[in-house]
């Protein structure tokens, strides 16, 4: 996994000038037979590499791209044989719609730039037949992949032909060929991030001393915004059957989305770079670190779940200025009270975006807390134990608009101070108090180290 942050796979329409979209249909139709043919071989019990050899002689397709085609289905079965004791499900023996044709750069497909700087394809749904014309996408995607066919330390690796969204589409995989990311073993600093709808968390922790070096929420109520808003006008044109309007409406907020999220993700790399030797740990989500072929997968959830393709974006941004991504399994980090000396967990903990350990009474914003969570998990996976925390900075909150990157002003006082407060103080004058507790954030105390956080007893 750690190898796929410098691959990343970049999705473009596709305006035909040569050839129709019958011809690439034909293509992937061809290509599901190849896949189908694939598995019925192997429910007979032949052996993968006659399989391998009889399907690839007799597929009407460039010779290059069904050895791809059969190559995914029997991972795809390879994959089932691994996991099938874990729920893992077989794959379907036949499915009825088009499977993606996956083609090698230069043989079962080609991109070039031309002098008017549209990128150019050529797509060879069989032997001898193209479809050619210029690829479509946001200027950062295209900026990626023309970037990719100009430079020597780049290379521009398979694709995948796929019909999604009413539209053809190619995922293009560009590759940098020398670049190298550190071990996260070898992590001074170990930034826990938790995301949200509408915001993400990050909290650098110092994984020898155990105290938090500093936080900060970025929020993005524009992504958010602007999702309902799509939603709801998606929702009115299908009541009136306007369709083709819809993919239009589709395609301006994913562009809008994927701008947006790419900047945050910008935001964050930069953020973790100013640490020593960081590690950035995500909340393992499982279907993701399941999945069969990671780009394809991971390119289709990026349509759908637009917070796993931060995470993603994320993890090659950071990848790509050398600093390595991990993930902690994620339970209990949004309900577990961070500080070592309580650990207490309950569900009610948490309400929305305030924190309050109900057995201790520290406080603090519920996302941030989460992102504690999150880099004290990992420190504890990795070393076997976590060194103690009492207290934590005050939450600093940047906005990510559609204009912007803005400091906010902090309104809210008492809600994103944290600290357990003493001696029945209320909420309404913890603004001072909260200063106070930015003073008494655990001194850094060398190697002194708690016991092993063991997990207490979950109340309900
Ligand atoms: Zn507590």
């Amino acid at each position: 996994m750690q190898d796929s942050g410098l691959t990343q796979t970049i999705s473009f329409g596709l305006t035909i000038h040569e050839g129709s979209s019958e011809n690439l249909h034909e293509g992937c139709l061809e290509a599901r037979r190849v896949r189908n043919e694939v598995n019925r071989l192997d429910n007979e019990g032949w052996d993968w590499d006659d399989i391998h050899d009889t399907v690839v002689d007799n597929a009407n397709l460039v010779k290059n791209t069904t050895q791809l085609i059969v190559q995914k289905a029997l991972k795809e079965l390879e994959t089932y044989y691994d996991y099938k004791d874990n729920e893992w499900g077989r794959p379907f023996p036949y499915i009825d719609e088009t499977y993606p044709m996956r083609m090698n750069h230069n043989e079962g497909y080609s991109l070039t730039l031309d002098e008017s700087g549209d990128v150019r394809f050529r797509v060879s749904y069989k032997p001898y037949n193209h479809v050619k014309g210029v690829l479509r996408g946001s200027p950062y995607h295209l900026e990626g992949v023309k970037n990719a066919l100009a430079s020597d330390a780049w290379c521009v690796g398979a694709a995948e032909l796929v019909y999604k969204h009413d539209e053809w589409r190619l995922h293009v995989t560009v590759t940098h060929k020398t670049r190298t990311v550190a071990a996260p073993d070898d992590a001074e600093t170990v930034v826990g991030v938790d995301i949200n709808e509408d915001c993400v968390a990050l909290t650098a922790l110092n994984r020898d001393t155990g105290d938090v070096l500093d936080s900060v929420v970025i929020e993005y109520p524009d992504i958010k915004r602007v999702r309902h808003e799509f939603f709801t006008k998606r929702k009115r044109m299908q009541n009136v059957g306007q369709t083709a309007f819809e993919t239009v409406v589709r395609t301006e907020e994913r562009d809008f989305v994927h701008d947006q999220l790419h900047k945050v993700s910008r935001d964050v790399t930069q953020w973790v770079s100013q640490f020593n030797d960081p590690v950035i740990v995500f909340e393992d989500l499982k279907d993701i670190r399941d999945s069969i072929d990671y780009g394809t997968r991971m390119n289709r959830r990026l349509h759908s779940l637009p917070f796993a393709a931060l995470r993603v974006m994320v993890t090659y941004k950071a990848a790509w200025e050398g600093i390595p991504s991990d993930d902690i399994d994620p339970e209990y980090t949004s309900q577990r009270c961070p500080r070592t000396g309580c650990l207490h967990i309950e569900r009610a903990n948490r309400r929305r975006k305030r924190f309050k350990c109900n057995k201790c009474g520290f406080q603090d914003h519920a996302d941030r807390k989460a992102a504690v969570c999150v880099a004290q998990e990992w420190v504890d996976d990795q070393d076997g134990n976590v060194p103690s925390l009492e207290t934590l900075p005050r939450v600093r909150k940047v906005r990510r608009t559609a204009s912007g990157l803005c400091e906010e002003a902090d309104s809210h006082g008492a809600v994103f101070a944290s600290g357990v407060y003493r001696h029945g103080t209320s909420a309404r004058d913890s603004q001072s108090q909260a200063r106070e507790e930015l003073k008494t954030v655990a001194p850094t105390t060398g190697q002194t180290r708690t016991p092993r956080v063991t997990r207490p007893v979950v109340l309900h």
